[in-house]
């Protein structure tokens, strides 16, 4: 088995509450709480859970985007946050992030070549000469056509932003790329031609996706493994064949009952939770999904399950399993 590009180990990020006139500590939000996940050279690996459950804090931590509150993450062995910002900085082309919602970060009034040129300048990866032709390259690769190299970001559709969000991060040349909701506000129609082209820059480009989605089916095409985390924990990591096949924990049961299958004969029994996500600053004790779990038993309300591997590339955190 190759080394692992990415390596998190027990990452916790928590974000302070402040309250009063002193602007006192008074609790914390515990985005992401003890997380470890591996992720190999070329693979895609995809994090689900509900919104709240501290996914896009485990992508933006494992890019050093923001500080972690424990944990360690290496990149290709190298420990992210013991670099000093000038390394940090040399390695930052390599660990690329990509938004939902590409425009936002995309400035109008600066003509698209110009937005995907500036950071190969910045990062002295090109002459003002050669940024043209590396533009112009990379956005073929993309699917997007010459001519829009000099067009400004209003003029493009959602799926056409998305895939200059997507050039942004490739004229760099990554080897890791964070992925966050990619697709969540595209039509089906285009979602598809996006993740085909994720898919074949991977193969063409080598590149490892860290892919965040909350929409189960898109992970189930694209992912070979998947990571299921509630509330800032890890419920369950499996192949993406084993989880779909048979998800363990009861969390991932009822995530993936309610994801249509094709064929109406192999019909799921759905599994309704009771009420929303609890709150991240209060946490339920024991095992953070007894409140709403529809197999609790005592133990749950006190005892945290512990992360274990149960076999193959399996590890869940459940009493019960
Ligand atoms: Fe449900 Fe208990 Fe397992 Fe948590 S530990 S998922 S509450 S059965």
């Amino acid at each position: 088995m190759s080394e692992p590009l990415l390596d998190i180990r027990r990452l916790k990020k928590y974000f302070p509450i402040k309250s009063g006139l002193l602007n006192r500590t008074v609790g914390q939000v515990k985005a992401v709480d003890d997380i470890s996940i591996t992720i190999r050279p070329g693979e895609t690996f995809g994090l689900v859970g509900e919104s709240g459950s501290g996914k896009s804090t485990v992508g933006r931590t494992a890019i050093r985007l923001t500080d972690k509150t424990e944990g360690e993450v290496a990149f290709k062995g190298v420990d992210l946050y013991a670099l000093p910002p000038q390394e940090l900085r040399k390695l930052r082309p390599k660990l690329q992030l990509i938004f939902q919602d590409p425009y936002s970060s995309l400035n109008p009034r600066v003509r698209v070549g110009d937005a995907i040129g500036e950071a190969l300048l910045e990062h002295g990866l090109a002459s003002k000469d050669e940024v043209r032709d590396r533009v112009l390259d990379v956005l073929s690769l993309c699917g997007l056509s010459s001519y829009h190299i000099d067009r400004f970001p209003h003029e493009f559709s959602g799926g056409q932003r998305q895939r200059i969000g997507i050039a942004r991060a490739l004229v760099l040349n990554p080897e890791l790329i964070v992925a966050d909701e990619p697709v969540s506000a595209l039509d089906v129609s285009i979602q598809a031609q996006i993740i085909n082209l994720f898919r074949r820059l991977q193969e063409t480009n080598g590149l490892t996706y860290l892919f965040i989605s909350h929409d189960l089916s898109v992970v189930e095409h694209l992912c070979s493994r998947v990571g299921v985390m509630y509330l800032g924990s890890m419920a369950e990591t499996a192949s993406r064949d084993d989880l779909f096949r048979e998800p363990l924990h009861p969390y991932t049961k009822a995530l993936l009952s309610a994801v249509p299958i094709p064929i109406p004969k192999l019909k799921r029994e759905r599994i309704v939770l009771k009420g929303d996500i609890p709150n991240p600053a209060n946490p339920p004790s024991g095992c953070k999904f007894h409140t709403r779990c529809p197999f609790a038993v005592a133990r749950c309300a006190e005892e945290r399950p512990e992360f274990r591997h149960v076999g193959g590339e399996r590890y869940v955190a459940c009493h019960l399993v």
